[in-house]
């Protein structure tokens, strides 16, 4: 699977696509990718990225946004 890279968050960014987004204060914890492992997962670094999707499901994320201790995850448009 694929993450997204700083362009295809620039191309969802421009559509109508809502996807989600894992800011600088993911301390890499990994209950996301844990819970919702069909939309994030860890890179090298240990720190959550989003994967690329053509569409993100509501419940995955919302998940995820709940279980995140540092609230590094929100839906982006
Ligand atoms: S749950 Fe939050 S802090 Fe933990 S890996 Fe995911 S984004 Fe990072």
């Amino acid at each position: 699977m694929n993450l997204l890279t700083p362009e295809q968050i620039e191309k969802l960014r421009a559509s109508s696509i809502r996807f989600p987004d894992v800011n600088e204060t993911c301390i890499g914890c990994s209950a996301c990718a844990a819970i919702s492992w069909e939309v994030f997962e860890l890179d090298d670094e240990w720190l959550s990225k989003v994967q690329d999707l053509p569409s993100y499901e509501d419940k995955f994320v919302d998940e995820a946004i709940s279980a995140c201790p540092v609230d590094a995850i929100s839906w982006k448009q």
